[in-house]
């Protein structure tokens, strides 16, 4: 469009530099200079298609908005269906799912393979953060032990903590330094109690991100923070409820990562790893490869994508 510099006052604007995207409000984004740690409302040319959080773009400053005028090609982006059921890029550039559990509300084996075949389908390292530890009770020691002794035999980082009591936050700390991160999980795990803990600076706006979902005037657009210690964080209160938003069937079975070796080795090639002859998963099974529950959590898995079909 010929008009849109004109309309943008482009013979204003300052020289180009990088920048990166913290939040939009429809038409607008907010663009950090991360060299002069200084935030600008920016418009956007609409060749760009959206930009979210997390992007990294070009801009140019400009009075009283600057233009973003590229972006930078997205190593990750976490997507969900919008109402009409296709899928909207909500973030990007995430590194890094850190999935939170508690011993209360109790956790479920098969919620976090969820999460965790969400996350391992887009390519992010995912963690288990398992709060509240100070909850942890005889009727749920056993299972956070177990949990713990899984997912963390398989090869994932396991923080345990408690938000309440400062505990684990310096591990985790560690675990977030240089990356970009997101929290997810179930309602009252202590989410929102660990991002505040995580950005002492902060706490109001994460306290008004909540809010604001509750109002009128409802955005759900994600912010991103930067945390004293090192690293950032994306929050969003739609981003919380990631994994339970979208996964191809296809995706499932890698989602499950010490399934990977077995992939492609079945007899068959449509194997559905049930009762098939020569299948490599159920022979990993019998050899101790991999453990039932896992198994069982993947047929759980593709049965929720596929009500009413058998055969999983
Ligand atoms: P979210 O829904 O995942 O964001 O969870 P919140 O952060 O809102 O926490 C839910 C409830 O759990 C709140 O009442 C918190 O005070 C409480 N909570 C959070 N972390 C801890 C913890 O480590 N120990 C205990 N005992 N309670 C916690
Ligand atoms: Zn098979």
């Amino acid at each position: 469009d010929e008009n849109t510099g004109e309309r943008l006052g482009e013979s204003d604007l300052g020289p180009e530099i990088e920048g990166l995207i913290v939040t939009h409000y429809g038409t607008q984004v907010m663009v950090e200079n991360p060299a002069e740690q200084t935030l600008k409302r920016c418009h956007f040319r609409s060749n760009l298609g959206g930009l979210v959080t997390g992007d990294r773009v070009i801009w140019r400053d400009g009075n009283p908005y600057g233009v973003v005028v590229a972006r930078t090609e997205r190593d990750s982006a976490l997507m969900r269906p919008d109402p009409y059921g296709d899928l909207k890029t909500v973030a990007a550039n995430i590194d890094r799912i850190v999935i939170v559990i508690a011993p209360y509300p109790e956790p479920h084996f098969n919620l976090v393979d969820r999460y965790l075949v969400a996350a391992e389908s887009i390519g992010i390292e995912p963690a288990l953060v398992i709060n509240k530890v100070d909850l942890i009770d005889d009727d749920q020691r056993d299972k956070v032990e177990r949990i713990h002794a899984l997912y963390a035999g398989l090869g994932y980082t396991v923080i345990l903590a408690s938000a309440k009591r400062d505990e684990g936050l310096l591990p985790l700390r560690e675990y977030l330094a240089h990356y970009t991160s997101v929290f997810v999980g179930q309602s009252g795990v202590g989410k929102s109690s660990l991002v505040n803990a995580l950005l002492p600076d902060a706490n109001s706006r994460v306290g008004a991100l909540s809010e604001k979902q509750t109002g009128t005037h409802t955005t759900t657009s994600a912010q991103l923070y930067h945390i004293d210690t090192g690293g950032d964080l994306i929050d969003s209160p739609g981003i919380r409820e990631f994994g339970l938003w979208h996964i191809e069937p296809e995706d499932v079975l890698a989602g499950f990562k010490e399934f990977r070796p077995y992939i492609g080795a079945c007899k068959f090639r449509d194997c559905s790893h049930s009762h098939e002859p020569g299948c490599a998963i159920l022979q990993a099974l019998d050899d101790g490869e991999i453990s039932a529950g896992r198994l069982a959590g993947y047929r759980r898995i593709l049965a929720d994508l596929h009500p009413g079909r058998s055969g999983y």
